[in-house]
């Protein structure tokens, strides 16, 4: 698993801390990161779009795959079950490329497991009350589910502890700029150089 050229984010944080937005936009400036398109058993909200934000599949198919043994971790959330294809992210990695993944903190301590290497980061909201703020203005889902999410938020957080790193996301820009950095220092860490410009290494005969 470790010899793969990529580099592996994982992204966790209660929901309505921002960080679909903060990944989305540090993808838009950053080519080399890619995501990897979960799967999902809840229904499509908005715009969103099959094979896009998920792969919106039913119970059965869920099952069928967790059957196959396709998924790299999947795990409960909000009453839904969501999980991150195995071929989707090895794929990736093979070819170079930085795969970040935006799923809950089950899903982060599982892909830990499999990739000793993976960079679990945690996005914080900057208090209860903006985090409250953010669901109610989203407007996408009805006050059952956003209650639920803020119920799911304590129990989310409490494993913030077991992340190597932690955002703030109070202002937007900032913790962009922090996630930027982040990423950044994992490619200039000693193995991430060593796998991605073995040329050079090998040029100046560092052989470790
Ligand atoms: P949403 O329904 O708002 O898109 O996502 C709900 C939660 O499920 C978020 O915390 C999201 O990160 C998480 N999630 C999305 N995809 C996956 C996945 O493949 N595996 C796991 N464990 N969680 C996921």
């Amino acid at each position: 698993m470790n010899s793969y050229p990529g580099n592996l984010f994982v992204v966790a944080a209660p929901s309505g801390a921002g960080k679909s937005s903060l990944v989305k936009a540090l993808m838009e400036l950053d080519s080399r990161v890619q995501p990897s398109v979960s799967h999902t058993t809840r229904r499509p909200r908005g715009q969103e779009k099959h094979g896009r934000e998920y792969f919106f599949v039913s119970e059965a198919e869920f099952d069928e795959l967790v059957q196959a043994q396709a998924f790299i971790e999947w795990a409960h959330v909000h009453g839904r079950r969501y999980g991150t294809s195995r071929k989707a992210i090895e794929d990736r990695m093979n070819q170079g490329a930085d795969v970040i993944l935006e799923i809950d903190f089950q899903g982060a301590l599982q892909i830990r497991q499999v990739f000793s290497n993976a960079v679990l980061i945690f996005i914080l909201p900057p208090s209860w009350e903006e985090l409250r703020s953010r669901l109610d203005n989203r407007g996408e889902d009805s006050p059952e589910v956003i209650d639920l999410r803020l119920k799911n938020a304590a129990e989310e957080m409490s494993h913030a502890p077991e992340f190597d790193y932690v955002i703030i996301n109070e202002l937007f820009e900032r913790a962009l700029f922090d996630l930027k950095a982040v990423v950044h220092a994992q490619r200039l860490k000693f193995a991430a150089q060593r796998r991605a410009r073995a040329d050079v290494f090998d040029a100046l005969h560092i052989t470790t």
